[in-house]
């Protein structure tokens, strides 16, 4: 199963990507949290990528084509793959498409998560992360058993620094403009569903794994 999550900001991409590749036993390849734990170790890639990341400007297609190529061809793809943040360009798909073809593969489903403005706001302004997991948690939606803490791990739950109410407008904004021709892209394909994302998490899971198997939603 190829599969590519996309979404705005606050969607539920990571929420709902967290319970795909558990059901389907997939690897879930985000590049955002690829750039992270390489800036983190302080690797060369993380040096290219921090300039980049620090303006909230997308980190240039060469860079970021290598590092997906490169996890592509690991052998736990063999079975299919989760892309979530990837691609964000129409250049970014047409180097995946061809990348794919080398290596005897394609997408099968493009799900977008559709969430109205408004609600987008609220989640990314409400959201706490796991300093250990990454696991995304909501201060009112999807609160943790124990204030601050990760229920999996017990980790501290942080705030992401463009998470607050100034920042987050122009990412929505910005991300808009950037998406649409890429949902364009793949609708001509016919690989393109939406799915409503402002259901429970559950439900919204339900929706997905029922699409997965092949049944209309
Ligand atoms: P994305 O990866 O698309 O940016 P996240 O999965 O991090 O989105 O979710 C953003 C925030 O919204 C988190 O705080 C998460 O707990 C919350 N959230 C996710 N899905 C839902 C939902 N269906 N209903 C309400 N809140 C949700
Ligand atoms: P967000 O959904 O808020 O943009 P991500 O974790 O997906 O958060 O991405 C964080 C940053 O990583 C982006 O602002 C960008 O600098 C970089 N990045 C992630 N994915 C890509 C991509 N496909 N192309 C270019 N840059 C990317």
């Amino acid at each position: 199963m190829n599969i590519v999550l996309m979404g705005l900001p606050g969607a539920g991409k990571g929420t709902q990507a967290d319970k795909i590749v558990e059901k389907y036993a997939i690897p879930h390849i985000s590049t955002g949290d690829m750039f992270r734990a390489a800036i983190k170790d302080g690797t060369e890639l993380g040096l290219k990528a921090k300039s980049f990341m620090d303006q909230g400007a997308l980190v240039p297609d060469e860079v970021t084509i290598g590092i997906v190529r490169d996890r592509l061809s690991k052998p736990d793809c063999e079975k299919g793959f989760l892309l979530d943040g990837f691609p964000r360009t129409v250049p970014q798909a047409e180097a995946l498409d061809a990348l794919l073809t080398d290596l005897g593969k394609s997408i099968e489903h493009v799900l977008n998560i559709q969430v109205e403005q408004d609600e987008l706001i609220k989640r990314l302004t409400g959201r706490r992360i796991c300093k250990v997991c990454g696991t995304a948690y909501h201060l009112v939606f999807n609160p943790p058993a124990k204030d601050g803490l990760c229920d999996k791990d017990g980790g501290e739950l942080y705030q992401r620094a463009d998470d607050n109410p100034e920042t987050v407008t122009n990412r929505l904004e910005v991300n808009m403009k950037q998406t649409q021709p890429l949902l364009d892209f793949y609708d001509n394909k016919g690989v393109l569903t939406n799915i409503d994302g402002q259901q429970d998490i559950t439900k919204v899971f339900a929706d997905l794994d029922a699409l997965l198997q092949g049944n209309r939603i």
